[in-house]
């Protein structure tokens, strides 16, 4: 009886939306295969068009969502291919970077240079960008309200890209990106996952300058990346 009921219910319901089409002007539906696969070909949702990085930049502007910006020359949003396979995430800019808007341009960033042509690669091929985008008075580093603010930019970058490999510079860049509060000695020398990216953490150029004997574990670092990486022959 339920069952019956329900079926009158539903011829109803029918009924009613094909009186208020027939109202409407529809005078029939054309069931031909031809037409419908048409119609199933224009069904097809577009693909939804991700946001580039012009676009991000453009939503930073003149960027004043943290107290960065007040001693900031200029923001440094990130430099290299927008379509790279492998991303270079630092802390954030240092004196040279602020007076240049470019990431990585003083000496850790000769020393970057050096580690991205030893995995035969150059500038133009990754893309660098940092946890913040705005040099922190003295280099100190970012503070957590900082970050909060300023990663969701670079993690809308990283979408915009979508590499293969991220390549996470020092502890601040690790912790941050991985979520985790173990230093960088124990978070480098393997890849994680970052939201499908892989991502390997290493030492920072800067603290390589300081500390030459962890240059060997970077380039072993390096060497795991090269076996991964997809060279174009
Ligand atoms: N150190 C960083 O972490 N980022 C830069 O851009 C320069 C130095």
């Amino acid at each position: 009886m339920a069952i019956r009921s329900q079926i009158i219910e539903t011829i109803d319901a029918l009924s009613l939306s094909l009186q208020r089409l027939s109202r409407g002007g529809h005078r029939g539906f054309d069931c031909a295969s031809d037409s419908l696969a048409k119609l199933a070909e224009w069904s097809v949702a577009p693909q939804s068009r991700s946001e580039t990085l012009m676009d991000i930049r453009s939503d930073l502007g003149n960027c004043q969502r943290c107290s960065l910006a007040q001693h900031r020359q200029n923001i440094v949003f990130g430099c290299g291919g927008s379509t790279a396979k492998l991303v270079f995430v630092g802390e954030g800019p240092g004196f040279e970077e602020d007076q240049q808007a470019e990431p990585f341009v003083g000496p850790a960033g000769q020393l970057l240079n050096k580690i991205i042509g030893a995995i035969n690669l150059d500038r133009s091929q990754v893309y660098i960008s940092n946890i913040v985008k705005c040099r922190p008075p003295k280099n100190r580093n970012p503070r957590p309200d900082e970050i909060q603010t300023c990663f969701p930019f670079l993690d809308r970058q990283i979408d915009a890209i979508r590499p293969i490999f991220i390549c996470a510079l020092g502890s601040v860049a690790a912790q941050t990106l991985l979520n985790s509060p173990e230093p960088i000695s124990k978070l480098r020398g393997r890849f994680y996952d970052y939201r499908g990216i892989k991502l390997l953490p290493t030492y920072h150029p800067a603290y390589l300058l300081r500390n030459t004997d962890k240059k060997r574990d970077v380039w072993e670092d390096m060497k795991m990346l090269m076996k991964e990486y997809p060279y174009e022959t």
